[in-house]
């Protein structure tokens, strides 16, 4: 604002400066002129004055008839007294000898060279007149003038002499000039005021356009520019209206478009920073920062090198400079427990040349995961068929090749049944993890006591346990029923894979408690036995897919690594959750928790595929 009336009062000042200069030259010319030409015409008496004046007194002279001028010296003196010539003319009548004889300033005798221009006399007497303008010793400027006197028969006899004082013209024509300068003055100073008056007219307008047009520079597009006056002005306050209706299109587009590519940067699950050719951040969306551990007050002041150095990283801008502008630079970094697939490129101009960079990260920790669950999963399911094929292949081929009494061939049939078993085993245990990792396994809900499920299954696997001289235990009250919503053979499933558990991994003459209660709005159930028990970093990772503690035993035992897997798969598919706790040599406890029925949600969550344990 400030700034428009500074510009408004230098170009006020600066019409008004113009109007002084054109009228100041304009009357200094006029000027020069005219006190040129009044000098002209001031400069009277001039020679042709003088000289009519000397010619009209020397021919009344009474010398005709003279020899000298000495004898009509009397009638001379009468004769150029009786002459009203005015008082700048002096005039002097000298003779030969150069005496005045006469004059109208009473130096008769005086010798004329003494008083006037002896050289003039001279020239006058030679030629027919002379004269000459000089200033006297005392400054007075005089304008000399002489003619010969001569008798009738043309002898010179004298010389009429006819100073003009010229001070007088000199006098006026000064007097003029401080005249004209005064009138200058006032001209100026009538300039100077019609010149403010009058730029007000101009410079209003231009100061409402300025003030205007910086109001939009800074961003205020709200309002349009009055101006009434017509001409340039009024069609550049036009223009600036149209200009102002555009840009505000073109920035609420913009703004538009910002706000939609900051909404799309703010939620999408990949990271992205900008970076100028200094290293400074232009823009960090969130992912970025928590991929990076970036707090809101760092983000204000962290800079590329220092991202960089957080991957561990040394500056890799000149790397990213010497690509073209479709090329990108990708690694993984491992940063915070996570891998992060970081793409580099550069940010070009329309003109090609580089703004900056551009960093995109992916979160591929999971990704990365899954994969290699993935390769895990072909490498141990191949593993785990080719133990039983190998082994059926070789007896097969023993069988085959004759020669062998029928009991050993009996024998032989028996392990070829028994690997043949294992496989269909691992093969149906493989089918319900994939049905139960594709939701495709249906879940026929229905009210289940927990106590009596337990009792079925305890006496299902009781044969077993005797076997290995075992006891199980059923403290739980079994008159008090637990319902819950559940498939039934599912869940059977569940509590003999970990009964079965217990008492393989239980030494002979181990003992195993079977136990159940409500707990609040769930219902638990817990299997304890106290066999060799799991260390405690086989524990973390004991419901992954063909995870063994005990590999040896394990696969004695006829065991595929997937029991634990598929009952937690079943329980999370009940919406339950399933602990294990276990000491190495102490023996192990599972617990699992289910929502009692009435409390079981409608729809059935399904096992996270993702989860660490959840496979
Ligand atoms: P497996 O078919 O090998 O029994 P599971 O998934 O049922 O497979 O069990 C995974 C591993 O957990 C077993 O190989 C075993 O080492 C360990 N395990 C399971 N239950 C127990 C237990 N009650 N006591 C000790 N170790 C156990």
């Amino acid at each position: 604002m400030g700034k428009s009336t500074n510009n408004g009062r230098s170009m006020k000042w600066r019409i008004v400066f113009m109007f002084f200069v054109i009228v100041f030259v304009t009357m200094a010319v006029s000027g020069v002129f005219i006190l040129y030409k009044f000098g002209n015409f001031q400069t009277r008496p001039s020679v042709e004055d003088c000289r009519d004046i000397a010619e009209a007194v020397s021919s009344s002279l009474p010398v005709s008839g003279s020899q000298s001028l000495e004898e009509s010296g009397d009638a001379l003196s009468q004769a150029v007294s009786e002459w009203q010539l005015g008082p700048e003319y002096d005039m002097y009548i000298i003779d030969s000898g150069n005496t005045i004889i006469s004059s109208t300033t009473g130096n008769t005798g005086k010798s004329a060279e003494k008083i006037l221009d002896g050289s003039v006399i001279k020239k006058a007497t030679d030629e027919s007149s002379a004269y000459r303008k000089h200033d006297l010793k005392s400054g007075i400027p005089v304008l000399d003038y002489a003619v010969p006197l001569r008798n009738s028969g043309g002898t010179v006899l004298g010389t009429l002499y006819l100073r003009a004082d010229m001070s007088s013209p000199a006098k006026t024509l000064h007097q003029a000039f401080m005249i004209y300068l005064q009138a200058m003055a006032a001209a100026l100073l009538l300039a100077v005021i019609l010149a403010l008056i009058f730029t007000g007219t101009i410079t209003r307008p231009v100061n409402k356009l300025t003030r205007r047009a910086e109001e939009m520079a800074g961003g205020d597009l709200s309002e349009d520019i009055e101006v009434s006056a017509d001409g340039e002005i009024g069609r550049l306050a036009s223009s600036f209206n149209t200009m102002r209706l555009e840009i505000k299109s073109r920035m609420e587009e913009i703004t538009d478009e910002k706000s939609k590519l900051e909404t799309i940067l703010k939620y999408m699950a990949d990271g992205l920073a900008a970076v100028d050719m200094d290293g400074r951040i232009i823009h960090i969306n969130a992912a970025a920062r928590a991929f990076l551990n970036i707090t809101d007050e760092e983000a204000e002041t962290i800079t590329f090198s220092d991202i960089l150095s957080r991957l561990g990283k040394n500056d890799i801008m000149d790397g990213i400079k010497k690509t073209t502008s479709d090329e990108v630079i990708s690694e993984v970094d491992d940063y915070g427990g996570r891998s992060l697939f970081i793409r580099y490129a550069r940010i070009v101009d329309e003109t090609g040349s580089d703004r900056g960079v551009i960093m995109l990260m992916q979160d591929i920790t999971e990704r990365e995961k899954l994969d290699r669950m993935q390769k895990d999963f072909v490498a141990n399911v191949s593993h785990e068929l080719r133990t039983p094929i190998t082994t059926i292949k070789s007896y097969t081929e023993t069988l085959m090749g004759g020669d062998i009494d029928p009991q050993t061939e009996s024998s032989f049939l028996k392990v070829i049944d028994d690997e043949a078993e294992r496989m269909s085993h691992l093969v149906t245990d493989l089918l319900q993890l994939s049905k139960l990792d594709s939701h495709r396994q249906k879940l026929n809900l229905e009210k289940i006591d927990i106590n009596t499920l337990l009792q079925i299954c305890v006496k299902k696997v009781r044969l077993m346990a005797r076997a290995k001289d075992q006891d199980i235990a059923c403290v739980f009250n079994e008159d008090t029923r637990i319902d819950i919503m559940a498939d039934r053979d599912m869940m059977q499933q569940v509590v003999l894979n970990i009964l079965t558990n217990a008492i393989k991994y239980t030494p002979d003459g181990g003992r195993i408690i079977v136990d159940s209660s409500r707990e609040g709005d769930a219902a638990r159930f817990m299997i304890q036995d106290n066999g060799i028990g799991i260390s405690r970093d086989d524990l973390s990772r004991i419901f992954e897919r063909f995870y063994r503690a005990d590999k040896a035993r394990s696969r004695a035992m006829g065991g595929t690594g997937l029991g634990l897997s598929i009952a937690k798969n079943i329980v999370e598919a009940h919406n339950g959750t399933i602990i294990m706790e276990s000491e190495e040599g102490a023996g192990t406890t599972v617990t699992v928790m289910l929502p009692l029925a009435g409390n079981m949600l409608s729809t059935v969550r399904h096992t996270d595929k993702t989860k660490p344990g959840g496979r």
